[in-house]
Formats: structure tokens, C-alpha cells, sequence
């Protein structure tokens, strides 16, 4: 329980710095200096007013020097980082195996925004999580064959669904980006993992993907990008994908 706390406020600030990285490297600013400014009048934001959630709910959401409306998405990001610290925590106890899992989870969230915003992943978490994955595996409950599986079949069955998707409408689906994150994915899951997330994603993705089109009169592919939804199934399934199998069958009888 004290751990539980502990990790939960670590969560919180280390949710700040993903905050930083979301906004900073798309810009390809140095995520370390300077510090944290208001993108409204560019005042360097004190560290009491820089404490996470709890400032946002204190400044009532707005810059204390000009006012300016601070986003929802940061006290977001914070809380998100901080419960899937926690839930990691009550999955695999307090091992390496966590430590590990909760560094991806932040790669994950980082990868998340900043597809949202620029419909890009920057290679350096897909490519590089995937030179990572492959040393740290060793201390994660996947095999070398199953991290290896799951690199192959992640990148392959994307790629397959791009060019399939090409050669039936003529038009590019999802991107090169999302092939190298399924494969990144793959690593830490293995190739059940892959399997899983790509059903889970792409149910997740039609259910909110549908509505999003419609109401922003765009086709689906435009609307969206892919990569949240991918995040979001590897993550479910890291965390309650056994259940989620076994409640699945169990439906099916
Ligand atoms: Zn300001």
C-alpha cells in the first residue's frame, strides 16, 4: 500500500516530464533545458505552480501570469502515467519485470500524443524500443523466440494489411509507422500479444473511430490515426490480457 502510494506519485511527476517530451520533441527541443515555460506569454512557470494535477486544480487550469487556458491533456498525461504505474505495480509486484513494463507504458503514452497531433512515431521510440525490447526481454516473462515472433509477425501483418488495403482501394492506409510500433509491441508481448492487440485495437478503433469520422465528416482513415488505439490494445493486454482470453472463450463456451 505505501509502494502503491509512492509509485503513484512518482507516476504523477514522471507523467510531467512525458508532458515535456510530448510537446518538445515533435518541436526537436532538448527535453531538458530550458525550463517549462507558458506557451501563452512565455513566463518560466514557477515550481510550485509546476506540481502535477495538483497546480492544474489550483490555477483552475489557467497561466497565474496571463491567464491563458492551460490544456486539459497535461494533468491528463499526469494522471495516466500515475494509474498505469499503479496498475503495473498490482500486476507484476514490485520487480524488474515493472520497472521495465512502466518505461514502455510511458513510451507508449509519448508515442500516443504525439501521433494525436502530428500523425507521426518518431523512430527513435520505435525502432530504438525495439533494440531496448530485445535486451531487456531477458528479464521480462516473454521468450527470446516469442519476442522475435513477435517482432516478425507485428511488422509482417501490418505490412501485409497496408498492402492489401493499397491494392483493394488504391489508397495508403495506415502508415510505415505504425508497421515499426506493432513490431516494437511485439517485442514486449510476444506474438500472442500481437494477435491480441490488433484485435483489441482495431475494435477499440471502429467503436470510437466510427462515431469521430462521422461526426468530423471525414473517411475513417483520415480522421484517425491508428497508432493510440495499438498503444491501448498492447496495454490492455499487458495488464488483463489473460483474463481478457479466458473471459472471451468463456463467452464462446
Ligand atoms: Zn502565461
Amino acid at each position: 500500500m505505501i509502494w502503491a502510494v509512492f509509485v503513484a506519485v512518482a507516476g504523477l511527476f514522471i507523467g510531467s516530464f512525458l508532458n515535456v517530451c510530448i510537446y518538445r520533441i515533435p518541436r526537436d527541443e532538448s527535453v531538458i533545458w530550458p525550463a517549462s515555460h507558458c506557451p501563452g506569454c512565455g513566463e518560466k512557470i514557477k515550481p510550485w505552480d509546476n506540481i502535477p494535477l495538483v497546480s492544474y486544480l489550483l490555477l483552475r487550469g489557467r497561466c497565474r501570469g496571463c491567464s491563458e487556458r492551460i490544456s486539459p491533456r497535461y494533468p491528463l498525461v499526469e494522471a495516466l502515467s500515475a494509474l498505469l504505474a499503479v496498475s503495473l505495480l498490482y500486476r507484476f509486484g514490485l520487480t524488474v519485470s515493472f520497472g521495465i513494463y512502466y518505461a514502455w507504458a510511458c513510451v507508449l503514452l509519448v508515442i500516443t500524443f504525439i501521433d494525436i497531433d502530428y500523425q507521426i512515431i518518431p523512430d527513435r521510440f520505435s525502432i530504438g524500443g525495439i533494440i531496448a525490447g530485445l535486451v531487456l526481454v531477458y528479464w521480462l516473462p516473454v521468450t527470446y523466440r516469442d519476442a522475435l515472433i513477435g517482432l516478425v509477425l507485428g511488422a509482417g501483418l501490418l505490412t501485409a494489411v497496408i498492402y492489401g488495403y493499397y491494392f483493394l482501394t488504391g489508397k495508403q492506409g495506415m502508415g510505415g509507422g505504425d508497421v515499426k510500433l506493432l513490431g516494437m509491441i511485439g517485442v514486449f508481448t510476444g506474438w500472442e500479444g500481437v494477435l491480441f492487440t490488433i484485435f483489441m485495437g482495431s475494435l477499440i478503433g471502429t467503436m470510437f473511430g466510427i462515431p469521430w469520422a462521422f461526426l468530423r465528416k471525414k473517411d475513417l482513415k483520415a480522421a484517425i490515426p491508428f497508432g493510440p488505439f495499438l498503444a491501448l490494445g498492447a496495454l490492455i493486454y499487458v495488464l488483463w490480457g489473460t483474463q481478457t482470453i479466458d473471459w472471451y472463450f468463456g463467452l464462446l463456451g
